[in-house]
């Protein structure tokens, strides 16, 4: 098992090094599925990890990140400001928590109710700025999970879209939690069927809707097999963390 380290230069070696395991993974699941590796980007889970080993990630090529908690997002930004990199929000949004995260993050992947997108519309009118975002679906029906229902994607995509300062950039899915692969990639296929659906809806704003990002540490080969476009990649990286509560 791996184990997060103190020693910073091993930490970093470490991190290093099963990035390019993870490179090599990804590239490899690209190829078996007839696709381009660089086809598939990596964004890295930094949920609890501390910035210094965030640092070295970015510092070995990996520059862009998600975060769960505005809460992290907020408490790591200063030390992170030391290297380009962009970040992503991930994590459950309370609209309470908009004003903090605004400036911060380039891209908010878990828009899962048109309420959602209104208020960011309206937190990015006053600041006169813009923002991408991605529609969270729950693709797997799990009731603990967030996102919109399948079959109200279309719609949440035409009440977002309708939002001039978001730009749709694509569909985010926590897959299937099992050990059933056919059941997990069932899901990711699904979500493809609906950017699909929505690309070729004939919606001016559709067009900017190529991003799926699904697939994690435990089944990012199978999202890659189902097109995945951005995998979120935590502990095979970074090792177990402590459970978030
Ligand atoms: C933590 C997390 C991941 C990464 O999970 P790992 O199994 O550690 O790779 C991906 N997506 C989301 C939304 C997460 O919260």
């Amino acid at each position: 098992m791996d184990h997060p380290t103190d020693g910073a230069a091993e930490t970093s070696q470490g991190i290093g090094e099963r990035l390019a395991a993870l490179r090599a993974a990804v590239d490899a699941a690209a190829r078996d599925a007839g696709r381009e590796p660089g086809a598939v980007q990596i964004l890295l889970a930094t949920k609890t990890v501390p910035p210094a080993r965030i640092l070295a990630a970015i510092r070995a090529g990996y520059p862009l990140i998600g975060e769960n908690r505005v809460q992290e997002v907020t408490g790591k930004a200063a030390e992170l400001a030391a290297v380009p990199h962009r970040t992503h929000f991930i994590g459950h949004l309370q609209p309470n928590k908009i004003n903090q995260l605004l400036g911060l993050v380039q891209c908010v992947q878990t828009v899962d109710s048109p309420e959602l997108g209104m208020r960011l519309q309206r937190a990015l009118d006053r600041l006169d700025t813009k923002l991408e975002v991605m529609l969270q679906v729950n693709v797997s029906g799990e009731q603990t999970k967030s996102g919109v229902a399948p079959e109200d994607a279309p719609a949440l995509f035409a009440a977002v879209a309708a939002c001039d300062r978001l730009t749709v950039v694509g569909l985010m899915t926590i897959g299937l939690n099992s050990p059933d692969m056919a059941a997990v990639r069932t899901g990711y296929a699904r979500l493809r069927e609906l950017r699909d659906q929505i690309t070729g809806s004939g919606s001016p704003r559709a067009g900017a809707v190529t991003e799926l990002s699904m697939g994690m540490s435990g089944d990012f080969a199978d999202a890659i097999a189902e097109g995945a476009t951005m995998i979120r990649v935590g502990s095979a990286v970074f090792g177990s963390r402590p459970q978030l509560v």
